[in-house]
């Protein structure tokens, strides 16, 4: 079925790419800015647009330094140290205290598509009981990715051949008259 379509929307099959492309990001989120996201939307036409939403700003975690912030008299016999551990958020350079932004992962929706599959399970004696069940899932990630590749193919065939397409279902009957 993959072969079907062309090579454009053909799913490719690969351990790395799946990899990359799921991989997913641990961030802590900034108390004090908030920046524009936006997430991907297909429809059941196969039409992706893009919809914008405001949240606070999420920064991944190779991009904070943490250190030791030291704080005044008061706060510090108020909380019995002297320093907090501290961040700076590389957007709006506000301090955030590690306390207060724990790290949180950031997560794709189970009826995601990314493009890409991952190799087919291969059988051995571990995974002899769980085999089927595995392939399985793969099968149905797989078929979803599919899928999608296919709405997107109709959609530009019918965006190129759309009013070509309209004469030719055309019922006969109709003709005849
Ligand atoms: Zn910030």
């Amino acid at each position: 079925m993959n072969t079907l379509l062309t090579s454009k929307y053909t799913i490719p099959i690969s351990d790395e790419l799946w990899e990359q492309r799921i991989y997913i990001q641990q961030t802590r989120t900034c108390k004090h800015c908030s920046s524009k996201q936006y997430r991907t939307i297909t429809d059941e036409k196969g039409n992706s647009s893009k919809e914008y939403f405001e949240e606070w700003s999420k920064i991944p975690l190779k991009e904070i330094t943490l250190y030791e912030d030291r704080v005044d008299h008061v706060v510090a016999m108020l909380i019995g140290k002297k320093s907090r551990l501290s961040w700076d958020c590389p957007l709006c350079k506000s301090v955030n205290l590690v306390e207060d932004s724990p790290i949180s992962n950031k997560k794709y929706g189970s009826n995601a598509t990314f493009g890409v599959v991952y190799e087919k399970p291969k059988w051995n004696l571990a995974v002899r009981s769980s085999y089927d069940k595995i392939c399985m899932k793969w099968l149905t990630v797989f078929l979803r990715e599919i899928d999608m590749g296919l709405m997107a193919f109709q959609k530009e065939y019918f965006d190129q051949h759309g009013s070509g397409m309209k004469e030719d279902i055309r019922p006969i009957s109709h003709e005849m008259k």
